[in-house]
């Protein structure tokens, strides 16, 4: 079969990639000169199956408004505009911010996030690619008493979801990263995600790309689509700045613009783009910079170690597509990371960037299947995309390749509820909406499965490594 993926960031170079392995004909086309050169470009390089979980929930609205507007270092800048889609999309988001929701939005992409895992540890065996990687865990530090506190509760949820985690004081935080033995910040604790893995998404992207050149994938990159031509309930042909391109089936990959193309044909994805900001900064002094990935939650900001270099990623900035790296969140960045790491980087060669995270109210991203027969989804992956890559790529050329999905896609396709279902015209006489019947029917006892075949999927970790008896918990100080 000849299939067009539209994007190639990480998501439509590894969609290629299995695609490609499974025997079709694949061109990938996108409109920069290069793979992985918008959101998968400068990431903060977490890959955390073990962190995975949506931005909505319980007591985030709290949070969210004291950020907004009493906080100078805030994670969240909203600008308010007249912009139905952002305010529709708020309104989402906050229906998903119930203890019932996250926990069920959590589980969706942990069941993800825990399968991509394994497909990113396969891939890096059959392909030997290198990207800065490495594979220490990730660190979630809390700064106050309170927020480790409330850890304790999401402790319960990872124990039930089987997630290997272990909780810290001060003495445990610094044992696992050395480096905030000289913080000048107050650490009171964290949680720490063994199993996660660290590394730098463009550099995998571009590799991944060149590993699917050889297996005959073409890339036609400086290349704009302007939209998708249908007839008849099916796609005909992508219209591009170089001409049309005709093919059997399509991929739409374009990250927070796979909504502006798809308008037109009816279908209106339930994403928005959420501006987030890194910096990239030199070593200085290994002893005191990070060894992993280290998540500040006070200003929900991703500290990674990639090779000799540092990336600090964070910031949820709602303002449409605008880019500009504007002064109070760069600011954000560099006070988290001196507050923590300034004896080990060097900051007078910060490099600043921005990216659009193409986020859905509830969480999961939108995987598989359209109303249009041919036309098959791969995007809206939020604050995770370069975690879940992998394990998503190879999931929709499983469904476009007509074989069983690896794992249940409960959740993580379109029409789902939790404010993802869209309006959507039907030209295809098949409907592909997924039943709520399957959401009504979601219980402890589907969360106890997934439990147990993340632990079957995490070939690593021992079952025992997640009960409660074996969980090593520490008293904060
Ligand atoms: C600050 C920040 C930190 C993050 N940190 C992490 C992290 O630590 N871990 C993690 O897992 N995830 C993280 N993410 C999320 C992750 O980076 C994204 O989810 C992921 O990169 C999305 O990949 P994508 O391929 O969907 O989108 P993109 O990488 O944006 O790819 C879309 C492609 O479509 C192309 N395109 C768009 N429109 C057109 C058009 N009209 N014509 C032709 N081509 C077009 C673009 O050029 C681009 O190459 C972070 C995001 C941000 C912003």
């Amino acid at each position: 079969m000849k299939i067009v993926i539209c994007g190639a960031g990480v998501i439509g170079v590894t969609t290629a990639y299995y695609l490609a392995t499974m025997g079709h004909e694949i061109v990938v086309v996108d409109r920069r000169s290069r793979a992985g050169m918008e959101t998968s470009f400068a990431n903060a390089g977490q890959i955390s199956w073990g962190y995975a979980g949506p931005w909505a929930a319980p007591g985030m609205p709290r949070k969210a408004l004291f950020w907004w507007l009493f906080e100078r270092h805030t994670p969240l800048v909203i600008r308010p505009r007249i912009d139905p889609a952002l305010w529709t999309w708020l309104v989402r988001m906050l229906r998903n911010c119930t203890s019932s929701a996250y926990i069920r939005n959590k589980e969706r992409m942990v069941r993800l996030a825990a399968f991509s895992a394994e497909c990113l540890r396969e891939l890096r065996a059959e392909t030997g690619i290198r990207y800065d990687d490495a594979a220490k865990g990730t660190l979630q530090l809390f700064r106050d008493r309170k927020a480790l506190d409330e850890a304790a509760t999401e402790s319960r949820i990872l124990s039930d979801l089987g997630i290997p985690h272990v909780f810290l004081n001060r003495t445990g935080c610094v044992e696992i990263e050395p480096g905030l033995s000289r913080a000048p910040a107050t650490i009171a604790g964290g949680l720490h995600f063994p199993g996660d893995e660290t590394g730098d998404c463009h550099l995998f992207t571009e590799a991944l790309a060149q590993r699917a050149m050889r297996r005959g994938v073409e890339f036609r990159f400086d290349t704009t689509i302007f939209g998708l031509v249908a007839n008849r309930g099916r796609i005909v042909s992508v219209r591009t700045s170089r001409g049309p391109i005709a093919a059997d089936a399509f991929v739409v990959a374009l990250g927070s613009h796979s909504r502006e193309l798809l308008r037109p044909l009816g279908i209106n994805l339930p994403i928005y783009p959420v501006k987030g900001y890194s910096v990239t900064l030199p070593l200085a002094n290994p002893d005191f910079a990070p060894r992993s990935t280290v998540m500040d939650e006070a200003h929900k900001v991703a500290i990674t170690r990639l090779g000799n270099r540092i990336r600090v990623g964070g910031i949820a900035e709602l303002a449409g597509y605008n880019l500009d790296r504007r002064a109070g969140p760069r600011e954000t960045l560099v006070h988290a990371v001196s507050t923590l790491f300034s004896a080990g980087i060097d900051m007078t060669r910060a490099r600043f960037w921005t990216g659009l995270r193409a986020m859905t109210p509830n969480g999961p991203p939108l995987l598989g299947r359209t109303a249009y027969a041919n036309l098959f989804l791969n995007t809206g992956h939020g604050t995770l995309g370069w975690t879940m890559a992998c394990g998503s790529g190879r999931l929709l050329a499983e469904i476009i390749s007509g074989h069983e999905p690896s794992i249940d896609l409960e959740g993580l396709t379109l029409g789902e509820p939790d404010g993802r279902k869209t309006r959507s015209v039907s030209p295809a006489s098949r409907p592909v909406v997924a039943s709520t019947s399957v959401w009504r029917s979601y219980s402890n006892r589907r969360m106890a499965k997934y439990a147990n075949a993340m632990r079957r999927t995490s070939g690593r970790f021992r079952p025992t490594d997640t009960s409660e008896a074996t969980l090593k918990k520490e008293e904060p100080q």
